[in-house]
């Protein structure tokens, strides 16, 4: 049994359709790179399997662990395993690291570490991930760099464990040696706990340090082609217009011609606007 099953999803944000028909099976220990251009719909897949109320789910299934997924809130996900690194890091002011950090385990593992066990853990982490000595005492997020709320979210990745990690563009805003750190770390839980990871990214870069088993294009809310790593090499190689040559999966999905040029033409454009740096999406 695969640890997590999409089926057919569909999901809409206001009204507008946004995931048209994502079918995926994930097993443990599998990474999943979903690579898209920004607007595919990346972040919005990951945000319906961590139960976000953004986005509503029309129709499909999400089977996580043989379990139903779909009618269970946030927390009782987490709980069953499911993690999500988010794009955009919240600040929340008033609330300090040590103590988020600490309730979170508490409630998703049901460990009761002692303060100073907890700090022992949490700085040693923190260290690892370079993130500042005072880190703890800190309101979450508050006065982080970019890159600091991102290796936050490893973190706290390490310190949940969780089965299933949704990585949404966990390198964007990173240098490259932010990139390798934060990486690391990924693959040190992932290795430890034989963990499954869906990574979604516009850039390849970080396919380097987290290696993918399978590599998804999506466009436009549904993933189009599906294959190994080369795949990422290939689009970095030719853009996504590599995609005009109309891949089998397109084909099944029904997906029709002139609907899948619009989206190519769309894609160009945002191409073109898009400012040629790391980071944003
Ligand atoms: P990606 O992560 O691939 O860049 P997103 O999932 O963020 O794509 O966005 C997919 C589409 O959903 C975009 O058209 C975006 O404008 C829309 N969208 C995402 N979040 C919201 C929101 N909170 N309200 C309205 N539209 C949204
Ligand atoms: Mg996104």
């Amino acid at each position: 049994m695969a640890l997590l099953e999409i089926k057919d999803l569909h999901a809409s944000i206001g009204g507008k359709s946004i995931l048209k028909g994502i079918t995926l099976s994930v097993n443990a220990g599998e990474v999943h790179a979903i690579m898209g251009p920004n607007g595919s719909g990346k972040s919005t897949l990951g945000n319906v399997l961590a139960g976000s109320p953004v986005a509503v789910v029309t129709t499909g299934q999400l089977l996580f662990k043989g379990e139903e997924l779909l009618s269970l809130s946030p927390d009782e996900r987490a709980r069953k395993g499911v993690f999500i690194a988010f794009q955009h890091p919240i600040e929340i002011q008033g609330l300090k690291f040590h103590t988020f950090l600490k309730r979170a385990v508490e409630a998703v593992r049901g460990e009761k570490p002692t303060v100073l066990e907890f700090r022992k853990t949490v700085a040693s982490r923190a260290a690892d991930l370079h993130l500042p000595a005072d880190f703890e005492d800190r309101d979450v997020n508050r006065g982080l760099s970019g890159g600091e709320k991102k290796r936050s979210e490893v973190l706290q990745l390490n310190l949940l464990r969780p089965s299933l990690a949704l990585l949404d563009e966990i390198d964007s805003g990173l240098d490259v040696d932010s990139v390798k750190t934060a990486s690391a770390e990924v693959n040190r839980w992932q290795r430890e706990n034989n963990g499954a990871v869906i990574l979604m990214t516009h850039y390849k870069r970080v396919l380097e340090f987290i290696e993918p088993d399978f590599v998804h294009v999506m466009l436009d809310g549904r993933i189009v082609k599906s294959g190994g790593p080369e795949l990422a090499s290939e689009i970095e190689a030719e853009g996504y217009e590599a995609l005009a040559k109309l891949s089998p999966r397109v084909e099944e999905k029904g997906v029709g011609k002139d609907e899948f040029y619009t989206s190519l033409i769309k894609l160009n454009k945002e191409k073109a606007d898009r400012v040629p740096s790391v980071g944003g999406g």
